[in-house]
């Protein structure tokens, strides 16, 4: 062996999104002819705006009878914790493995996130979930399914009913994955899934809240400024729940555009190829990690039927100055890995230590260990095996340089048994 470098480059952009389908364009062309793109453009009696056909779709996809449009994932969180009853200063539980927009919903509402440790397979701790309930007295879950990591659903659902919580999912990164046979999104009181460009369907913003709960569903409807023009919608309950709500319940203005329902519309159709794509790459990507000594791969449940859009290994035994180079030399061959044990937030990665405004922040020892040497690398659809093999070999050719003491010691370190 020598160090002289032979790795190739890699050569793919991982934050590439897929074009939009010719679907997308041609619906979002005619809607700009019209332009009519308010979802309440005063439409003709019975012709549904493209947001409602969008709630629509959601609604039936998943099995749940109301769906509610919003700008972003993150207002769809606040949106659905502030509908389902959450009141300034109540306690939320979180995972403390999530995206800055989740702790930030819940301090939206003006409630206090009680964040609760996860586990090596990235998934919720269910026995501090329990330890965290009674000592908080937290009668909401927020439960993310950060980075497509899908947590004991049978489990959860079980210590939810038993201390009378409400279950409420984040389902950013789970647009159609599944829990041993039953899509997230339909185990929660209301569940919220992202239309934002880094998620399974691209629409550069949207929110999207699913639930059968009437009220909830009524309260999200008006408080995401629909006026009195609830009639507009189709996946909303009876008249009757609105009429009693009637004059209680503030707009906050946070509605879902009829241009960014037409571009998502259409995509929906392509999901299942999308998705069998991105999770083909991560199989394969994850099956050349597992031959490379000192990485550790995230274990999958196997009743999880996750979508495969980013993967996450650690790195044990690595300091963190070496993973800052191995980061380095990465990105140096064109594979631009993200890390969470970063000194700083730095773009959409940081973990609970770095949200200062929540109280107790610094206290999850477990999830900060897990997170100090975890990296994470994004699948895009485009993604081919070809490029799953260069990642591996700029993997295995930047851990043997981050880890060398001297000009000719390779030795990576090893967590074999
Ligand atoms: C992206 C993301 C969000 C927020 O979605 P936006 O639509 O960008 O507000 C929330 N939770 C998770 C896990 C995410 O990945």
């Amino acid at each position: 062996m020598d160090n002289i470098d032979v790795t190739p480059r890699f050569d793919l952009d991982l934050t590439q999104p897929e074009p939009m389908p010719q679907q997308s364009i041609d619906r979002a062309t005619e809607l700009m002819r019209t332009g009519r793109l308010f979802r309440y453009g005063e439409t003709a009696p019975g012709e549904l705006n493209d947001a409602a056909l969008l709630e629509q779709r959601f609604a039936e996809m998943l099995g749940r009878k109301f769906a509610v449009g919003v700008n972003s994932c993150g207002a769809a969180l606040f949106l659905a914790l502030r509908s389902s009853g959450v009141r300034p200063g109540d306690k939320v539980l979180v995972n403390g493995y999530t995206l800055a927009p989740v702790p930030g919903a819940i301090e939206h509402a003006g409630a206090v996130p009680v964040l609760v440790e996860v586990t090596d397979n990235c998934t919720i701790d269910l026995q501090d979930l329990v330890g965290k309930a009674l000592a908080s007295g937290a009668r909401t879950l927020l439960l993310s399914h950060m980075r497509g990591h899908i947590s004991d659903m049978d489990e959860v659902s079980g210590i939810c009913a038993k201390y009378g919580i409400t279950l409420i999912e984040d389902c950013a990164h789970t647009l159609g994955a599944s829990w041993d046979g039953k899509p997230t999104g339909t185990f929660g009181t209301a569940a919220c899934f992202s239309l934002q460009t880094f998620k399974h369907i691209n629409s550069g913003e949207g929110g999207i809240i699913v639930t059968d709960d009437e009220e909830l569903a009524a309260r999200a409807i008006l408080h995401s400024g629909s006026y009195m023009l609830y009639g507009q919608h189709a996946a909303r309950p009876p008249e009757s729940s609105f009429e009693k709500l009637r004059g209680q319940i503030p707009n906050y203005s946070l509605r879902l555009s009829a241009l960014a329902a037409a571009l998502a519309l259409p995509q929906l159709d392509l999901l299942p190829e999308r998705a069998g794509r991105m999770t083909a790459s991560y199989r394969c990507v994850e099956q050349l990690l597992r031959s490379i000594d000192g990485v550790h791969v995230i274990e999958r449940a196997a009743k999880e039927q996750f979508i495969g859009s980013s993967l996450q290994f650690c790195l044990p035994g690595l300091s963190g100055e070496q993973i800052a180079d191995f980061v380095g030399i990465c990105h140096g061959h064109g594979l631009g890995l993200k890390w969470f044990g970063g000194p700083r937030m730095e773009g959409f990665t940081s973990r609970p230590s770095q949200w200062e405004y929540v109280a107790g922040a610094g206290t999850l020892p477990q999830t900060e260990k897990l997170l100090a040497t975890l990296c994470d690398m994004r699948i895009p659809p485009a993604m081919e095996e070809k490029h799953c093999r260069q990642a591996a070999q700029i993997i295995t050719y930047a851990l043997r340089q981050a880890t060398s003491t001297g000009d000719h010691a390779l030795s990576v370190p090893t967590n074999r048994p």
